[in-house]
């Protein structure tokens, strides 16, 4: 990025964290642990890497839209209502599910989940989750590294972001209390949500893998006054750590050999294959990237294909 995008990024993203940070002050706000992770803020740390970003003018209205419906996440909270309910009917949950399809999110799922998941920092209104998931295009993540991939990774936060916000107005008008989550710089980490919620399993990569999608969908959630969701029991994706284990594709694949063998284990107990320093460069430098997603077989192959094969085995 150029000094002057860096600035606008910068002016734009401060007066946000602001905002985000200082709903870590409200009483009823479930807040951070001291064992919860730092957030790893991709539109800040990008902006010190590389001249040649694919964050260019290209996708600048697509970043404007991003950043005006985090925005929106946190104004909108004040119209929640002051006596929420906590008990939706089945029909309700229905139309939720049958609005969030219509919109664009293909997966949801339903958690609860542990404070420590929330980042450093942060608060979220409840532990109570509705998780989402938007499908990126094949043909288009398959172009990885380009401008077209990271136009679609973009759209897809954007998009989703919207479809959150969308979501937590709609519980809103059925006199429930929401806070809706963006999939870019969410106030929680999404892939162990995403596995509470029995929708997915993070691979090395550090994508979330789903029987839908593979690994090319983005997460995000929104927090509810809800409390009888129908909440996951099981983990049916936990082989996929299995698999990964063999493959091993992504690591051999990853141009700033970003993804490693061995875990790292974040002192807040938080499992990653991934070094973000390495990862970034190539990032912001190569259009978003995204060439672990286009090689992992789960792209390319069904999920219950290669369950069965690999359970064969
Ligand atoms: S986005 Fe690229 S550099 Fe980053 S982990 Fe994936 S393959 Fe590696
Ligand atoms: S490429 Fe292989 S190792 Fe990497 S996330 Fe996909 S399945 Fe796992």
């Amino acid at each position: 990025m150029d000094k002057f995008q860096n600035f606008i990024m910068m002016k734009l993203m401060g007066g946000l964290f602001d905002r985000e940070n200082s709903l870590s002050e409200k009483e009823d706000f479930v807040k951070f642990t001291k064992d919860s992770p730092t957030r790893y803020d991709i539109m800040i740390e990008g902006t010190k890497y590389g001249e040649r970003s694919g964050f260019g003018p290209k996708v600048a209205p697509l970043m404007l839209s991003v950043i005006r419906n985090q925005n929106k996440v946190i104004k909108s909270l004040k119209n929640n209502p002051e006596n929420p309910r906590t008990n939706i009917t089945d029909d309700e949950l229905a139309e939720l599910v049958k609005l969030a399809n219509k919109k664009g999110a293909g997966i949801i799922g339903y958690a609860q989940i542990p404070e420590r998941l929330v980042f450093q920092d942060k608060a979220v209104l409840s532990t109570h989750a509705i998780v989402l998931g938007f499908e990126m295009d094949k043909e288009k993540i398959d172009t990885a590294p380009s401008i077209k991939c990271l136009h679609e990774v973009l759209r897809t936060y954007d998009d989703l972001g919207k479809v959150s916000n969308k979501i937590a107005a709609f519980l809103r008008k059925k006199g429930f209390a929401a806070h809706a989550g963006h999939p870019l710089m969410g106030a929680a980490l999404y892939p162990p949500m995403a596995q509470l919620a029995g929708i997915a399993f993070l691979g090395y990569s550090g994508i979330t893998i789903s029987p839908e999608y593979g690994p090319r969908f983005r997460l995000t959630a929104v927090y509810t006054s809800i409390e009888n969701l129908p909440k996951a029991d099981e983990d049916a994706h936990a082989w996929v750590r299995e698999y990964c284990k063999q493959c091993r594709k992504c690591i051999k694949e990853c141009p700033g050999g970003a993804i490693l063998d061995e875990p790292i284990i974040h002192e807040s107990g938080q499992i990653t294959h991934v070094e973000n320093t390495k990862c970034m460069p190539h990032f912001i430098n190569e259009y978003g990237c995204s060439i672990c997603i286009k090689v992992c077989p789960f792209n390319n192959v069904d999920y219950y294909k290669l369950k069965e094969n690999f359970l064969k085995k």
